[in-house]
């Protein structure tokens, strides 16, 4: 079965012609077709356009050229990037009929790479959520056990690579929504340093956090992925000009005398004690591999929650506000245009979409301003501080993604249990690093992540200390039962 292959793999099954890529691209879209009626990763299936770029690819191979490293090869996208004539939901109801006539930067260059487009994915509504419950289409299941939570918001990303639907696949992670999803389905997931990767075209949540990123099933297809994605880009202001190694090169299963720090706000209570014993013995096989480990202090953690709640909210109501039904998207009827305007966003938004810009539009209020929105600006700093000063001393921190496993569909009711979920990742988005989640071990049976974060633009030395990890561990061979039937 093609579908348990690496990139790499499937890239010397094309070059060798053992596969062309009509029957690779035929034989991703037939089993999307008998396993995604359980896990229900995709909101479309783009299943016509991508067999018509395999034909292409297999023109070329006739040809005799060469093919990329990711030409040819399947992929999908979380449904929060545009591409141009496709629709783009955002898992939203207000953009149920939206069909973007441009591509999102990141669209551009995995066209120009030869990937080859299977379909969007389903996420939380406009990337709020931790669970993908919040999609105003239908919940995404966990592959590990489909009564459980894939996570969000990028649930449909990681559960359809979980699955092997696609060996890969983009989601976006404004406060752990790669990380966290990819650690509960037991997948790799990495979101690059604010800049690295283009945000033009991606539907904006919160403009200064949002940041797009590879999920893959290993160390070495993230970073072919981010490989074509990373890179300046003057359509985004954000974007950094910025020299953009080859990320493969950091792929050498070496980590002795690395030094890694381990937060102790990262192990405080709210953690899991079995997720915790996980996360030890991943800190044990580092330290068996010769990286040099010490405790550290990140002391301002405690305040990132709070902060990230209401720079997020405050971003997304200004965000939104652009769905007025006017332009784009749903309409509802309405004798006048101020009714017209209120009834769209009534009916258009889901309830966690509406929590945040109510929470958004108040922090930014004319008096509540200072004590709120600035105040948590000032946090910020104080969090990219702590951040700073403990990378003077250590190449890479490490922690467990999530303080728990994947939770069951519909347990989580209050909003603010959920958020809690997000306290490990939610910092390194407040400071704009990079970070990745790589599948550490089970607890019965369902994925343990381990968090690693670097400094800005050393996604590299995250690699390279995931890699040592992944090789030196059994995990990633370790496949969900669904698939155990395909096997
Ligand atoms: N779960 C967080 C939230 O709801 C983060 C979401 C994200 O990263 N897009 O805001």
């Amino acid at each position: 079965m093609p579908i348990f292959k690496s990139l790499e793999e499937l890239h010397h099954m094309l070059v060798n012609k053992e596969i062309s890529c009509v029957e690779l691209t035929r034989s991703y879209l037939d089993y999307i077709d008998s396993a995604d009626s359980r896990v229900k990763a995709f909101l479309t299936v783009t299943a016509d356009s991508a067999l018509m770029k395999a034909a292409k690819v297999d023109k070329k191979i006739a040809g005799g050229e060469s093919l990329g490293s990711l030409e040819g090869l399947p992929m999908a996208m979380k449904d929060n990037m545009c591409t141009e004539g496709i629709p783009t939901t955002c898992g939203s109801r207000i953009l149920e009929n939206f069909n973007p006539p441009y591509d999102a930067t990141v669209t551009e260059r995995l066209k120009a790479s030869g990937a080859v487009l299977l379909g969007k994915l389903n996420m939380d509504e406009f990337a709020m959520g931790s669970s993908t419950e919040n999609s105003g289409y239908h919940p995404t299941a966990n592959p590990w056990d489909l009564e459980s939570v894939p996570g969000g918001s990028s649930g449909g990303s990681a559960a359809c690579v979980a699955a092997r639907e696609v060996p890969f696949a983009l989601g976006s992670d404004t406060g752990g929504s790669i990380r966290q999803p990819a650690a509960f389905c037991g997948v790799v997931g990495l979101k690059p340093t604010y800049g690295a990767v283009s945000r033009y075209g991606l539907v904006a949540f919160a403009s200064s956090l949002d940041q797009i990123g590879p999920l893959t099933t290993n160390v070495r297809d993230n970073a072919l992925v981010l490989n074509a994605i990373a890179g300046h880009d003057p359509k985004d202001s954000t974007s950094v000009p910025f020299v953009k190694p080859d990320y493969t090169r950091f792929l050498e299963n070496d980590v002795k005398g690395l030094k890694i720090g381990i937060p102790d706000e990262y192990f405080a209570s709210g953690l899991n004690s079995d997720v915790a014993e996980v996360i030890q013995k991943a800190i044990r096989t580092f330290e068996s591999l010769g990286a040099e480990i010490e405790r550290c202090s990140l002391p301002h953690t405690e305040f990132a929650m709070p902060a990230y709640y209401i720079i997020a909210p405050a971003e997304c109501s200004s965000n939104l506000a652009r769905y007025d039904g006017v332009r784009y998207g749903y309409r509802a009827e309405a004798d006048d245009m101020i009714e017209m305007f209120k009834k769209t966003r009534e009916k258009g938004f889901g309830q966690e979409v509406k929590r945040r810009i109510m929470l958004g539009t108040y922090a930014l209020s004319s008096g509540y301003y200072d004590a709120y929105y600035l105040k948590a600006q000032k946090v910020r700093t104080l969090i990219k501080q702590d951040f700073d000063r403990a990378f003077a001393k250590y190449d890479v921190l490490l922690s467990p993604t999530a303080p728990t496993t994947a939770y069951k569909i519909g347990e989580k009711s209050d909003p603010l249990a959920m958020y809690m979920g997000d306290v490990y990742t939610i910092p390194v988005n407040l400071a704009g690093l990079p970070a990745i989640s790589v599948p550490a071990g089970f607890v019965d049976g369902m994925p343990v992540g381990m968090q690693l974060i670097s400094k800005h633009f050393e996604e590299g030395m995250l690699y390279k200390a995931a890699y040592a990890f992944e090789q030196n561990t059994e995990y990633y061979h370790q496949v969900p039962a669904l698939l155990k039937e395909v096997r």
